[in-house]
């Protein structure tokens, strides 16, 4: 029996599941999980004030060691579906490349480690040679991810459930299959830098103080680079995003300007040493002379770095021999839920090349989705035996 990555790929592009919404997918990959003698448990989780959402945890065997594959099954919005040459939710199969919303992010490639789960389970008679196979999918990675990963960790946890390797199955390669595995996020955090002045007529500054001077200063001193990189990081960035006042009108200094920023900061970093430093150097270049604060949003994207290893070694010996590409660990990217899996597990993250995703036509050629089918099977096979 050959499981077949094409078709499971393509009934999940055709559940339109599109976050909050469920859209059949998790219900499919139960049917087909439990049919290969997976025990399958779905949740809903839920939280004032968010969408319930629902969520599915599948294992096979009992003992340690526990490789899991995390993924999401949710997608992003098609936007406008006549922009598509294909429908999004068709699955439709062209010129031997699979479109449609997911094909990449990241629908192709559970279906991939599915299909190779299948195959090396029909080969070892049901059971993996040792240990266990486990799926650890949610339905909620694109959105606000509230009752998606981060609870599914904590569910499993407290059944007693242990996690040892984890593969995260987003689309990882930049421009070609096997060219980088993400070893590693940076952190990010966001902020807004509110200057107060005295509001007043434009005709008479002097009997007011325009925040919009203080807010520029700070501004361009908190431009200064943050380092120079680490071994495993780029260097890391603040960004501003929006620069507010909100003033209508034009004889009107007015009372306060605020600037939002985003922070990407890397392993040279923790986020309160990292509020300290923007403080302070906000504080010099202020000097007594400018009226501010900052607002700091709370985060739960921390900087983490899944060193050169065993583990990734072993990944990467997979996907050379299947593709004949040497891997690169990369820390590049927005981030991901391999920023909850950190705390239970070492995790990296293979699959798909991204270009498309989240774009127009989301596509992938069915080479890459059997290619990644066979570097999934290569490391199963590595990490229990064959
Ligand atoms: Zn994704």
């Amino acid at each position: 029996m050959t499981a077949d990555p094409v078709a499971i790929a393509r009934n999940l592009l055709r559940c339109p599941s599109v976050t909050p919404d469920e859209g059949g997918a998790l219900a499919y990959l139960n049917d087909v999980l439990a049919k290969a003698g997976f025990d399958v448990h779905r949740m809903t989780f839920a939280e004032p004030g968010t969408a319930p959402i629902e969520n599915l945890y599948a294992r096979v065997g009992s003992e340690a060691p526990n490789l899991v594959f995390a993924g999401h099954t949710d997608v992003v919005p098609p936007g406008d579906p006549k922009a598509w040459s294909h429908p999004p939710f068709a699955g439709d199969v062209a010129g031997d490349v699979l479109y449609g919303r997911g094909a990449v992010d990241m629908k192709g490639g559970i279906a991939c480690f599915v299909a190779a789960a299948l195959d090396y389970l029909a080969a070892q008679g049901g059971k993996p040679k040792r240990g266990s196979i486990s799926l650890l999918i949610t339905g909620d990675e694109e959105s606000v991810a509230i009752n998606g990963t981060i609870k599914l960790l904590q569910w499993a946890a407290e059944r007693g459930e242990k996690f040892d390797h984890c593969i995260l199955g987003e689309p990882s390669n930049v421009a070609k299959l096997g060219d980088t595995i993400k070893a590693g996020r940076r952190g990010s955090l966001n902020g807004t830098l509110v200057v107060t002045g005295r509001q007043g007529h434009v005709a008479y500054p002097d009997r007011a103080d325009n925040p919009i001077r203080g807010l520029v200063t700070l501004i361009a001193a908190l431009q200064a680079p943050l380092d120079r990189g680490s071994d495993h990081f780029d260097p890391s960035n603040l960004e501003f995003t929006s620069v507010d006042v909100g003033n209508p009108t034009v004889n009107l200094i007015p009372g306060e300007a605020r600037a939002r920023f985003n922070i990407r900061y890397n392993d040279l970093h923790s986020q309160t040493a990292l509020k300290t430093l923007v403080e302070h150097r906000a504080r010099d270049a202020a000097a007594g002379r400018i009226y501010y604060a900052f607002e700091w949003q709370p985060s739960n994207a921390d900087v983490f770095v899944t060193k050169p290893g065993p583990f990734t070694d072993l990944a990467a010996a997979a996907i050379a021999e299947v593709t004949g590409v040497k891997p690169k660990l990369s820390t590049t990217g927005g981030t991901s839920d391999a920023r909850f899996i950190k705390d239970y597990c070492l995790v990296l993250e293979f699959g798909l090349v991204g270009q498309t995703m989240h774009a127009v036509d989301e596509r992938a050629p069915v080479a890459d989705l059997i290619a990644l089918t066979a570097v999934y099977r290569r490391i199963i096979e590595k990490y229990f035996g064959s």
